[in-house]
């Protein structure tokens, strides 16, 4: 199969779709790589790498997007790419289709065969290819979060880890999934004095018995909050409810509650956020105050490690991409339950009944 790598045209976006170990693995099996030139730049992976991997460097998205049995990128297709797909095609990508009916009408139009990232499942119940991108974000909001608790940057000048005879940061992560993990193995491995709050008692018990006393867990609810916040350096949100926005569980008055200067990460900012005054920031300008609170709300967190991202990413989907290349979709899906979990879209159909839903749209 002939597997096609265009270079991300979405601002701010510096992952690539193939890295050059997966053109490597594909190469092997004897599939053919193409690679948009500079497509993989941005994660720090020059043309000459792939070149060494075997594959083939094409000058432009169209040359990419006529060669492909199959586009494999990061980001959904922008409009000019989704003009470019045609039938048969199979794009496999992160799509996020229930809110975006643009994109959806233009994939049916298309007649290509849309495979996204996001709802293919695995056996435990999760979804692979997000979770990579919570490990990412999860690990960066303390690092984030320090950096802004910073004097320089509006915070209270508290370090983390503190220092003999001075006490660490007080670190609230509210929500113990894969973000909140993550970013408490991180926080309690900067020294901070870490609680985890959930609605999950499974998921307290599990962190309990992982950290082993090293952090505190609390079920979260409101008491919790007002109990907590007067005393936090740094809250981080990383609730998840699948399907709905994030539960706001931090209000504009209860802001009142904290240390001026205190930090708040809402890494859940891409699904509304979960404190009140929560707006979306860029990499550029991350941070913003309200009330003396310093607010850390970027929605695309792990662009700021775009190679570390790419490469996580890279390491899930080769293995589905590899069954599609080696089995052509249909096989692929048919073998594989939770592969055909991620079909959305297929020869001008929806075929994934939420987005249908979502849309109200045939399915
Ligand atoms: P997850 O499903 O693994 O974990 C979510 C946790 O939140 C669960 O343990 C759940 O029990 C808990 N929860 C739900 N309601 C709660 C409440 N009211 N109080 C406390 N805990 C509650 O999800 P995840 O992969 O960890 O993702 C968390 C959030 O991070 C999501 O909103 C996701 O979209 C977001 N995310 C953002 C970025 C970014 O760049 N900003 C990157 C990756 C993920």
């Amino acid at each position: 199969m002939k597997i096609g790598c265009p270079k991300e045209i979405k601002p701010q976006e510096f992952r690539v779709g193939v890295t050059p170990n997966a053109a490597l693995e594909a190469i092997n099996r004897g599939h053919c790589v193409i690679i948009e030139t500079g497509a993989g730049t941005g994660a720090g992976f020059e043309d000459a790498d792939y070149v060494a991997a075997g594959a083939t460097i094409l000058e432009t998205p169209a040359e990419i997007f006529a060669a492909a049995d199959m586009i494999v990128k990061v980001k959904e297709p922008q409009a000019i790419e989704r003009k470019m797909l045609r039938d048969g095609q199979i794009l496999f990508t992160y799509l996020h289709l229930a809110p975006d009916p643009a994109q959806t009408k233009d994939l049916i139009a298309s007649g290509a065969t849309c495979i996204a990232y996001e709802t293919v499942t695995d056996r435990a119940g999760g979804l692979p290819l997000l979770a990579p991108m919570s490990e990412v974000a999860g690990r960066l909001a303390p690092q984030m979060g320090a950096w802004t608790l910073q004097k320089a940057n509006g915070g209270r000048g508290v370090l983390m880890g503190g220092v003999p005879g001075v006490r660490p940061a007080n670190v609230a992560i509210i929500g113990g999934g894969v973000v909140g993990t993550a970013a408490a193995r991180v926080a309690v491995g900067m020294g901070a004095n870490v609680t985890v709050l959930d609605r999950s008692i499974a998921r307290l018990s599990y962190l309990d018995d992982v950290f082993m006393g090293r952090l505190t867990t609390q079920y979260s609810d409101r008491g919790a909050m007002v109990d907590l916040l007067p005393r936090m350096d740094m809250v981080i949100g990383a609730v998840l409810v699948p399907g709905a926005a994030a539960p706001k569980l931090v209000s504009r008055d209860q802001l009142g509650l904290m240390q001026s200067g205190a930090v708040l990460v809402d890494v859940a900012i891409d699904q509304g956020g979960c404190f009140e005054t929560s707006h979306a920031t860029t990499h550029q300008d991350p941070i913003y105050e309200v009330d003396g609170v310093m607010h850390y709300c970027v929605a695309n967190m792990p662009g700021a490690v775009a190679r570390t991202s790419t490469i996580a990413l890279g390491n899930a989907t080769m293995p589905f991409m590899l069954s599609l290349a080696d089995k052509g979709w249909k096989r692929a899906c048919a073998d594989d339950p939770h592969l055909l979990a991620g079909l959305n879209v297929h020869a001008g159909q929806i075929t994934y009944k939420a987005v249908g839903e979502a849309l109200g749209m045939d399915c």
